[in-house]
C-alpha cells in the first residue's frame, strides 16, 4: 500500500480518550468506529497498515453459509451484513464471486440437506438485505459443459453460491485509514510499541523509539503479537494457541470466474480463489506453538499441501513449479481436529480497568467486530 503522508502523523501531546495498537483490519475498524463517535483517537503501527496477517488473507469475504453446518446463524447474519455493507461501500475492491461446491450423493452433502440449506439461506439473505444472487444446485451437465476444473468431480452436480472476493486489499486499508484521519483520528506507522503502564482508565504506553502517549483506554489488536507487548499482569485476558495458515498462489487460471470449494479425504476443505491471471488454493493450517517465531512454509509442508489438493482434483495436477508466491499468516486456534487445527469461531474481547484486548479470527466481520469493540470503548470512557 502507499505511504501515507506526513500531514496525518499527528502527534498529540494531551491525554487521547483511546490508543490503538496494531494497524491491521482489526484495529483500523476499531479505530474507524471510535474516531467517528467524536473520540480522540491514536493507532500506532509497527509497520504500515495492514501489512501483515490482513494482507496475506485468501481475500474472500463469506457471507456465512458455511456456518449453517453449525447452525451458527448469528455469525451467517453478523457475516451476511459485513459482506453486504462491504461490497455496498467498496464496489471497486469487493466484488461477488461465484463459487461452487461438489454434491456429493450421501450424507450433509448431497442433494436434498443441502437445498434445504439452500432456501433457509436465501431466506435469511433476503430478510438482511443483501445484494447478491440466492444460493442454487447447478446440474452435473452444466458443470462438465462449462467448469473445466470440475469436469469429473461434481457426478452428483455443485452448489453455487455468492461470496465475495477482495480484488484490492490496499483500498480498503486506504479506505479505513481516510475515514479515520477525515474524523480527526491519527495515525503513527513504524511506530513499535514496546510496553504499556497504569490502569484505571490512565495509561503510559511506551514506543520502541522512546515516545510516550498516554490514553484513558487502550485497545489492543496485535493480532498475532498480542501478547507481545509488556502489560501489567492483572490485565492481560486470555493467551489462545495459535497456528499458522498459508495460500499455495499458483500460476494457473483453475477456472477464471468461479471460486471452487473441495474437500479432501481426511475432510479439509480446500478453495480455489481466481486471482489475477493465476488462483489462490487455501487455507491449510498447521500448529504453530512458538508465537515469537515468524512463520515459513516448509518443502515438505507444500509437497504434503499438494498431494492432499491433487488427489482431491486430479484435473488440477499442480506441482512445485507452478507456484508463484505463498500468503502465511499465524492465527488463534481452538483445538485441533484429523483435519488439522480449528480456528476459534468468534472473535473475542477482554477489558479490564479500560483495557481491551481483541482476538479476531476473519477479516471478513471486521466491521461488527469495530463497532462491538467501540462500544465497549464507549462504556469505558
Ligand atoms: C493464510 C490466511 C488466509 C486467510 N483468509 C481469510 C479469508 O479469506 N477471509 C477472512 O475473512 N479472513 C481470512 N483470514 C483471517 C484474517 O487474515 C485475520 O483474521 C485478520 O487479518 C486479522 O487481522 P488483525 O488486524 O487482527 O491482525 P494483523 O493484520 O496481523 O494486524 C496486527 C498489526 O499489529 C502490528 N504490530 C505487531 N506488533 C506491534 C507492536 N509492538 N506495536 C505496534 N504494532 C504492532 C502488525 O504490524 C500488524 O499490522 C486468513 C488468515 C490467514 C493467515
Amino acid at each position: 500500500m502507499t505511504t501515507l503522508p506526513p500531514s496525518r502523523y499527528n502527534c498529540p501531546v494531551e491525554t487521547l480518550d483511546t490508543i490503538i495498537l496494531g494497524g491491521g483490519i482489526s484495529g483500523l475498524g476499531v479505530a474507524r468506529e471510535v474516531a467517528s463517535a467524536g473520540y480522540s483517537t491514536l493507532v500506532l503501527e509497527a509497520g504500515t497498515c495492514g501489512n501483515a496477517t490482513s494482507n496475506n488473507t485468501l481475500r474472500i469475504i463469506h457471507g456465512g453459509f458455511r456456518y449453517l453446518q453449525n447452525f451458527d446463524l448469528p455469525r451467517v447474519i453478523k457475516s451476511l451484513n459485513d459482506q453486504s455493507t462491504l461490497i455496498h461501500e467498496l464496489p471497486d475492491a469487493v466484488q461477488p464471486l461465484p463459487c461452487l461446491m461438489p454434491l456429493s450423493r450421501f450424507g450433509m452433502k448431497s442433494r436434498l440437506p443441502v437445498t434445504c440449506a439452500a432456501l433457509l439461506y436465501s431466506a435469511i439473505m433476503r430478510a438482511n438485505g443483501s445484494p447478491l444472487a440466492s444460493p442454487h444446485i447447478v446440474s452435473p451437465e452444466k458443470i462438465h459443459s462449462t467448469v473445466k476444473a470440475l469436469r469429473t468431480n461434481a457426478p452428483y452436480g455443485a452448489l453455487c453460491w455468492y461470496d465475495g472476493v477482495m480484488t484490492d486489499p490496499g483500498a480498503v486499508t486506504t479506505h479505513l485509514t481516510n475515514a479515520i484521519t477525515s474524523t480527526g483520528g491519527s495515525i503513527r506507522e513504524r511506530t513499535p510499541v514496546q510496553r504499556i503502564e497504569g490502569g484505571n482508565k490512565s495509561f503510559t504506553v511506551h514506543t520502541a523509539s522512546g515516545e510516550r502517549f498516554t490514553a484513558k483506554c487502550v485497545v489492543n489488536t496485535l493480532g498475532p503479537w498480542l501478547g507481545s507487548v509488556q502489560i501489567p499482569e492483572r490485565l492481560a485476558g486470555f493467551r489462545p494457541r495459535w497456528c499458522k495458515g498459508f495460500n499455495l498462489v499458483i500460476k494457473q487460471q483453475l477456472d477464471p470466474t468461479y471460486g471452487i470449494g473441495i474437500q479432501s479425504a481426511d475432510g479439509r476443505l480446500f478453495f480455489c480463489v481466481p486471482r489475477g491471471t493465476g488462483t489462490a488454493i487455501g487455507t491449510w493450517y498447521l500448529p504453530h506453538p512458538d508465537i515469537s517465531v515468524a512463520p515459513t512454509v516448509s518443502e515438505h509442508e507444500i509437497a504434503q499441501f499438494l498431494h492432499a489438493f491433487n488427489a482431491s482434483l486430479p484435473e488440477a495436477g499442480i506441482t512445485k513449479h507452478d507456484i508463484a508466491h505463498i500468503d502465511v499468516g499465524i492465527l488463534p486456534m481452538d483445538r485441533t481436529s484429523p483435519a488439522g487445527p480449528q480456528l476459534i469461531a468468534h472473535e473475542r474481547i477482554h477489558e479490564c480497568e479500560g483495557y481491551i484486548e481483541v482476538m479476531s479470527t476473519k477479516y471478513t466481520t471486521f466491521r461488527s467486530q469495530g463497532r462491538r469493540v467501540a462500544g465497549v470503548v464507549q462504556k469505558v470512557l
